[in-house]
C-alpha cells in the first residue's frame, strides 16, 4: 500500500484545492520557513483520525479551517483526501479487493468532523480499523518528526510495547479485546 496523492482544501495554509501527488517512493518537500510543508503530514495526520488539536499544532479542532490571510477571506470548511494505491491488497479486510483507497475527512466551524472511504460515509473507527495494524495511523511509527527518535529511545517499556505490538500487527487484536471487554 502506497499514499500515491494528497487532495487539500480550506486546510490550514491550503486554502484553494491543491492536489500534491507523490510520484515515487522518496519525495523530498522543500520550501521557504511556513510555506506549508509541516501542515501537509499535519493532514495525513488528521485524516487517519487525529483528534487532539495540540498533535495538529493547534489550540481548536477549528484551528485546521484555513482562517484568513491579508488577501482573503476565511472559509467553513476543510477537506483532505488521500488516495493510496492499494494493488498489493496491503490493506485488509473488506477493502483488500480495492486497488485504490481513498480516505476523506472534512469539518465545518461547528467542529463536526465526517469520514469517507472510497466515497461512502463512514465512522472515525472505520478508518481506524482500516489501518490499525499497518504502521499507518495518526500517532504510529509511519510519521517520524523531530523529536521521535529520542522519545523512542527514552520510552518506558510500556510505551515501547504498544509501537513493537503494532509493527508486529497484534495491535488490531488488542483494540478489538477492549471494546469486547469494555461493552
Ligand atoms: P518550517 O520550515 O518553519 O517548518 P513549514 O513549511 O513547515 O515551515 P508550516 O508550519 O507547515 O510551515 O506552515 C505554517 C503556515 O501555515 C503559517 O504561515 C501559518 O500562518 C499557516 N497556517 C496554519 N494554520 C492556518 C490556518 N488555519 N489558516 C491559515 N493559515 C494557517
Ligand atoms: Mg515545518
Amino acid at each position: 500500500m502506497r499514499l500515491e496523492k494528497i487532495k487539500l482544501a480550506g486546510f490550514k495554509s491550503f486554502v484553494d484545492p491543491t492536489s500534491v501527488p507523490f510520484l515515487s517512493d522518496l519525495v523530498g518537500v522543500v520550501g521557504p520557513n511556513g510555506c506549508g510543508k509541516s501542515n501537509v503530514i499535519d493532514a495525513v495526520r488528521w485524516v487517519m483520525g487525529e483528534s487532539s488539536a495540540k498533535m495538529l499544532r493547534g489550540e481548536s479542532m477549528a484551528d485546521v479551517i484555513f482562517n484568513g490571510s491579508s488577501s482573503r477571506k476565511p472559509v467553513g470548511m476543510a477537506s483532505i483526501e488521500l488516495l493510496f494505491d492499494n494493488g498489493d491488497g496491503g490493506v485488509g479486510g473488506e477493502y483488500a479487493r480495492f486497488s485504490q483507497i481513498a480516505v476523506k475527512r472534512q469539518v465545518s466551524r461547528d467542529g463536526q468532523s465526517v469520514y469517507f472511504l472510497n466515497g461512502a460515509r463512514c465512522r472515525r473507527r472505520d478508518v481506524q480499523d482500516l489501518f490499525l495494524g499497518t504502521g499507518l495511523g495518526p500517532r504510529s511509527y509511519a510519521i517520524i518528526e523531530q523529536g521521535t527518535i529520542s522519545r523512542l529511545i527514552e520510552a518506558r517499556p510500556e510505551e515501547l510495547r504498544l509501537f513493537l505490538e503494532e509493527a508486529a500487527g497484534i495491535s488490531k487484536y488488542k483494540e478489538r479485546r477492549r471494546e469486547t471487554e469494555t461493552r
